[in-house]
């Protein structure tokens, strides 16, 4: 039997929370001396080595003690226990379903930058891709209410990404100490019109929202401070 060829990341990248203080007291936080996850993530670009390092608060007292923050941006190169990107599932999805190509072809295009079969392809299709479209906050709902109670409440990242450089773009939404995605999908245009549509089901979450991060989209912060919480809203910028 021959033995896969080891991939050798490009770069070693740790990542840290975001925002810098805790969503219930306002406290600094303090790394935890342990990685929440440590993995190989081939992107269609290059090859990662991508850790996540969580915070916590520092005060004994607060919820925010029991919360294990996340970074968003790590969170939104691949789903959990994937070690391929969300650019590569969702590559193969928008081939599939907006190109109407075969797994043949999407192989084709897809190993000109990741290492992956044909048969591979199909798995991440259908296991990874098709689930993540229909995701909705119900599919995990006890693992939603658990995480809710232990911290107070959800905190959630937004990120989009377009596989063909422009419109139309597939959008996540994610809960940020799981990875979990509550909700996703392809949006035509990134208006305030579309974006709205696309949040408005999170005004019916059973869970009050401690905290929202998005990757600096000025409508999607502003909805949030409008609809959801004026407090809410944290902007970071992607590198
Ligand atoms: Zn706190």
């Amino acid at each position: 039997m021959r033995t896969p060829k080891r991939l050798y990341a490009q770069q070693r990248l740790i990542y840290q929370p975001e925002w810098p203080t805790c969503p219930h007291c306002g406290e600094v936080l303090v790394m935890c001396n342990y990685l929440a996850w440590d993995k190989t993530v081939q992107t269609l670009d290059q090859v990662l080595s991508v850790a996540n390092r969580p915070g916590r608060c520092p005060q004994e007292t607060c919820p925010g003690s029991h919360m294990r923050l996340l970074s968003a941006q790590a969170q939104s190169i691949a789903s959990p226990g994937s070690t391929y990107g969300y650019d590569v599932v969702v590559r193969i999805g928008w081939l599939r379903y907006q190109a109407r190509a075969t797994y043949r072809e999407i192989h084709r295009d897809v190993a000109s930058h990741v290492r992956i079969s044909e048969s591979h392809i199909r798995y991440l299709y259908q296991h990874l891709y098709l689930p993540l479209l229909a995701c909705h906050e119900r599919q995990h709902r006890d693992h939603l209410a658990q995480i809710a109670e232990s911290q107070g409440g959800l905190i959630i990242a937004l990120d989009g990404l377009a596989p063909q450089g422009g419109a139309p773009q597939i959008w996540f939404i994610r809960e940020r100490t799981s990875g979990l995605t509550l909700r996703s999908g392809w949006l035509a245009k990134q208006d305030q019109t579309t974006f709205e549509t696309f949040l408005r089901p999170l005004k019916q979450l059973e869970w009050p929202i401690l905290a929202v991060l998005s990757d600096n989209s000025t409508v999607v912060s502003s909805w949030f401070e409008v609809n959801i919480n004026p407090s809410s809203s944290i902007s970071y910028t992607l590198d």
